[in-house]
């Protein structure tokens, strides 16, 4: 049970480890008191830089992850990792030591390391991801790293949020631009292409800047080669991140693109709060069973099934959707 609630925010504010850890699982958990702790955390963010890396699984994604907290650890930041990973169950902290070669103290004090899966999750994988990185920012993490495995929507939906995205790939996977998605071209904000030290690089990289001439974006997306297990090219990554950002500053695009995410949440955060309120007024889903009846075997198509519910929904509340936009408007 959570009693107090500023206390709580005070010690995440003041960067104590025990309270950074409780804020996560009361707010992760929507336990008793999450949405006054979130309310907080969000107030005192966003101040933190937020880096993407996504690419497919083994392309190197943890390996350079570590690389660069490391460099970043050693340049006297705190940093965190978030690597979304719908597979594996909660991690924690146990995975610190086995992911970064660094002394304890120093680790505990300045890194934090969480696999996020989808277990638990209670506003979906993307809406929880979020959450935690809301309480890191507040906690005073310099740098917030958030890791996907770039295959589904989420993670592309994820990675529009973040300051700079980094899209890895590696030579030798087949077609490997053309297996790509066009989501995760047009997230890419730096390209890497890591196991450099494999036959293949400099090919990849032809492909590569032929495809991004094509595009032509602004700030023009840089390709920078790395040897994760090395740690080669890794400073030169970090440079194209920073030039990246700053580019991205002068034209006015990370604005742009915090405000373009804010609204996507926005969208999201209302159609979930409608449609909680529908379902709540619909005791054992009664009329969502009867709806779907509908549709499966009445041929009744699903666009007509809804406005029926909705219909229904704003009968029962007395009032249009278009008068209660109105009075919100
Ligand atoms: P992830 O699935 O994308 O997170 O990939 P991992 O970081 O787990 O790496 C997959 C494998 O590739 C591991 O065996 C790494 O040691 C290896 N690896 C990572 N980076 C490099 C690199 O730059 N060169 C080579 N040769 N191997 C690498």
């Amino acid at each position: 049970m959570i009693t107090d609630v500023k206390s709580l925010v005070d010690g995440v504010l003041s960067g104590e480890p025990r309270s950074l850890a409780r804020a996560i699982s009361v707010i992760e958990n929507h336990m008793p008191g999450w949405e006054q702790c979130l309310e907080q955390m969000y107030l005192h963010s966003g101040r933190a830089e937020i880096l993407g890396f996504t690419g497919a699984p083994g392309v190197g994604k943890s390996t350079l992850v570590n690389a660069v907290m490391e460099q970043l650890l050693n340049m006297g930041k705190k940093v965190a990792v978030l690597a979304i990973d719908p597979s594996s169950p909660f991690s924690g902290g146990a995975l610190l030591g086995d992911r970064i070669r660094m002394s304890k103290s120093m680790l505990q004090k300045n890194a934090f390391i969480r696999s996020m899966s989808t277990r638990g999750a209670m506003g979906g994988i993307a809406a929880s991801t979020w959450d935690v990185s809301y309480v890191l920012d507040a906690a005073c993490y310099d740098v917030i790293i958030i890791e996907t495995v770039g295959v589904g929507q989420v993670e592309v939906d994820v990675m529009r949020g973040v300051d700079v995205c980094v899209v890895v790939l590696v030579p030798g996977m087949g077609d490997s631009i053309q297996a790509l998605k066009a989501g995760i071209i047009e997230i890419a904000d730096v390209f890497v292409i890591n196991k450099a030290d494999r036959d293949g690089a400099n090919a990849l990289e032809r492909e590569l800047n032929m495809v991004l001439s094509l595009a032509d974006s602004m700030p023009k997306v840089e390709i920078v080669k790395t040897c994760a297990t090395s740690g080669q090219g890794v400073a030169d990554l970090l440079r194209a991140k920073d030039e990246f950002r700053k580019a991205a500053a002068s034209l006015g695009l990370k604005q742009k693109k915090r405000k373009d995410f804010a609204r996507s949440v926005l969208f999201q955060q209302m159609s979930s709060l409608i449609l909680a309120e529908i379902m709540a007024i619909d005791a054992n889903d009664v009329q969502i069973e009867a709806g779907v009846e509908r549709i499966v075997n009445e041929r009744v198509a699903p666009l007509i099934v809804a406005r029926d519910l909705v219909a229904r929904y704003k009968a029962l509340c007395g009032s249009s959707l278009y008068n209660l936009q109105k009075g919100f408007l």
